[in-house]
């Protein structure tokens, strides 16, 4: 049987990375398996819903890779991808109907209001919360009346007491009794629309999705969801709850959208591939290390996942970050650069030659931006003692004639060397402080050549105290 495994998403705003890391590992499983990566969207909460989310969430799912292999927007065999389309066509009512024919769904017209006297209720008594189950054997009468009354019922789906038992590629055997789940689960509003424990488990069904990869707060509407499989004379598909992700101090990602969504985390300047592979990892046993999707996919496991909720660590993306950004050459970092090099007049040889030397030196490529008055712009000279100004001046008149190459800063040097009697630091550090304004930075070597004769020549007599 091909596996076939489902992102679903609510087009409610954007992606954080804990609804990454679902689709991710969606992906990853997917690609393993040699399997089909649906992405479909749950769009039942017209209230919530956010012009513009899905082509949103699209591009963000793009960027990181994450394309998948059938969605509103690529087609497949088994559209439409959105929940309100596929209730137009009636997916949900046929389902629903049979239900009704087996007595398993109930109209049900307790109000609002009536909800949470009873919540209360039940609490005081030492009950799990929820819903009593006292709609469900109201008479045509009964419901005549309520009708009249003009209340709008909601359908609910008829969990009959007992255990629920289900295998969980994560989380081992999962069992629950079903009198502890909260009563009889809506599954149809009562505008019509059908709640996303029903149409999820009704698309998984006609979707054929194998198996079901999301967060660990699914996991008690999976067990409803089971009963409602069943009774839809369907096998569950298999299920693995992942556990839920945190930020750093522990709270909900969702309230973190401003600092951790991925729009945000592109802008600052990570890779892709640093996200992923920290995503591929956090939870698991294995230690994050940077991989692209192909990597990743082949080390996925599901035995190597944690159940304990896990803290996103921001600092150990930076890390992974900085780790793939110094192996990347031009044509690699090319497209994820060029967006922080805006207004940047160099022509494309001088970027390639400027990127090599500062790779080494920036963990995000938000950084790029301040070396680039280091190679293309003005620097803040630094002040030299009497000795080092003479020194650089000597520098001046021993530096090769352009243009350079990789190979100039090392003839320089030594020539120097031989000529002045310096060598260590009292050697680099006035040239490192003549051609950069600091202390630290990129590898000159690397540097002279971006640099050119004219720079590095105006650079060391602004330094040495001339002109
Ligand atoms: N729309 C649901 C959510 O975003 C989907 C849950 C599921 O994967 O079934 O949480």
């Amino acid at each position: 049987m091909t596996v076939r495994v489902r992102f679903a998403p609510s087009p409610t705003g954007k992606l954080h990375v804990g609804n990454v890391r679902t689709a991710l590992l969606n992906m990853l499983y997917a690609r393993q398996q040699n399997g089909t990566f649906v992405l479909r969207f749950e769009d039942t909460d017209e209230d919530r819903e956010v012009v513009g989310a899905e082509e949103s969430m699209l591009e963000v799912l793009s960027w990181l890779g994450l394309v998948p292999d059938e969605s509103p927007f690529h087609g497949g065999d088994y559209g439409p991808y959105r929940t309100m389309e596929r209730d137009a066509r009636g997916d949900y009512k046929k389902a629903l109907q049979t239900l009704f024919d087996k007595g398993m769904a109930y109209e049900c017209f307790v109000s609002k209001e009536e909800l949470d006297m009873i919540r209360r209720l039940r609490t005081s008594r030492g009950l799990p919360p929820g819903y009593d189950n006292r709609h469900r054997d109201l008479s045509e009468a009964e419901k005549a009346k309520y009708r009249a009354e003009g209340r709008q019922p909601v359908i609910r789906f008829k969990l009959l007491d007992g255990p629920i038992v289900f295998d969980d590629l994560v989380r081992g055997k999962v069992q629950y009794l079903a009198e502890n789940l909260g009563g009889d689960p809506v599954i149809v509003r009562s505008n019509g629309v059908p709640t996303f424990a029903f149409g999820g488990a009704v698309d998984d069904i006609n979707q054929d999705i194998t198996l079901v990869i999301r967060g660990e707060d699914h996991v008690t509407n999976t067990a409803s969801q089971v009963r409602i499989f069943e009774a839809l004379d369907a096998t569950p598909p298999q299920f693995a709850h992942i556990s839920l992700m945190l930020d750093s101090d522990g709270g909900k990602l969702s309230k973190r959208l401003d600092s951790l969504s991925i729009v945000q985390l592109r802008a600052q300047g990570y890779l892709p591939n640093a996200i992923c592979s920290y995503l591929a990892a956090v939870g698991t046993s294995m230690d994050p290390t940077p991989g692209d999707l192909q990597q990743l996919a082949q080390k996925f496991n599901f035995s190597a996942m944690g159940r304990a909720p896990v803290r996103f660590d921001l600092e150990q993306v930076t890390r992974l970050n900085a780790t793939l950004l110094r192996e990347m050459d031009w044509a690699a970092v090319k497209p994820y650069l060029m967006p922080f090099l805006d207004g940047v007049k160099a022509n494309e040889g001088d970027l390639e030659a400027f990127w090599l030397a500062i790779r080494h030196n920036v963990n995000l490529l938000s950084e790029v931006r301040s070396q680039v008055d280091l190679c293309f712009g003005d620097i803040t000279p630094a002040t030299l003692a009497e000795d080092d100004r003479a020194f650089v001046r000597t520098a001046a008149e021993t530096l090769p004639k352009g243009p350079y190459t990789s190979t100039t800063w090392n003839e320089w040097v030594n020539a120097l060397k031989t000529q002045t009697g310096r060598k260590g630091k009292a050697l680099f550090m006035p040239l490192r402080l003549a051609l950069t304004g600091e202390e630290h930075g990129p590898e000159l070597a690397d540097l002279l050549p971006v640099l050119g004769e004219q720079k590095a020549r105006d650079r060391l007599a602004k330094a040495a105290g001339g002109n």
